[in-house]
C-alpha cells in the first residue's frame, strides 16, 4: 500500500516537521490554503473519520490535543481553525486521516467564512 502520510510518518520522504510524539506528526501542508497550514497526521494508518473506531479514542484524543500545542508552536493559538475532510465528496484527497489546522494571523478580523480546503 502507498500512502504519502505514512511516507512521511516514516520519514521516507521529507516534510517540514512542526511537532511529533508517540501518536502523531504536524507539518506543513506543502499547497497552503491560509497563511498557515498544518496538518495533524495520526502515526496509525486510518482512511478517513469514518474508519475510526472506538479503540482509536486515544489517538483522536492525541490528534485534538495537539492542536493547541501546534497553534501556539506557529504563533496562531489566540485563533485558527480544524477541519477534517471526508471522503472525496467532502474534498479529500489523502486517504490517511488528518486534521487541517488554518489561520490568518494578520487579518485583523479573523476568518469569518468557513475555508474550502
Ligand atoms: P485533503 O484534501 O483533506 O486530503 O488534504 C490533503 C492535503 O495534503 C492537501 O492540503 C495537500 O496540499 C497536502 N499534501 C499533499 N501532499 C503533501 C506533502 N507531501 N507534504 C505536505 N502536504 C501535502
Ligand atoms: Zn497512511
Amino acid at each position: 500500500m502507498t500512502c504519502i502520510f505514512c511516507d512521511i510518518v516514516h520519514k521516507k520522504i521529507p516534510s517540514d516537521i512542526i511537532f511529533e510524539n508517540g501518536a502523531l506528526v504536524a507539518f506543513q501542508d506543502i499547497h497552503p490554503k491560509a497563511p498557515v497550514h498544518v496538518l495533524i497526521v495520526p502515526k496509525k494508518h486510518v482512511v478517513s473519520v469514518n474508519e475510526f473506531t472506538k479503540e482509536d479514542a486515544p489517538d483522536i484524543a492525541a490528534l485534538v490535543l495537539a492542536a493547541p500545542v501546534v497553534a501556539e508552536a506557529v504563533g496562531v493559538k489566540d485563533g485558527y481553525k480544524l477541519a477534517f475532510n471526508v471522503g472525496r465528496k467532502g474534498g479529500q484527497l489523502v486517504d490517511h486521516v488528518h486534521i487541517h489546522l488554518l489561520a490568518w494571523p494578520n487579518d485583523p478580523e479573523g476568518k469569518k467564512e468557513v475555508a474550502s480546503v
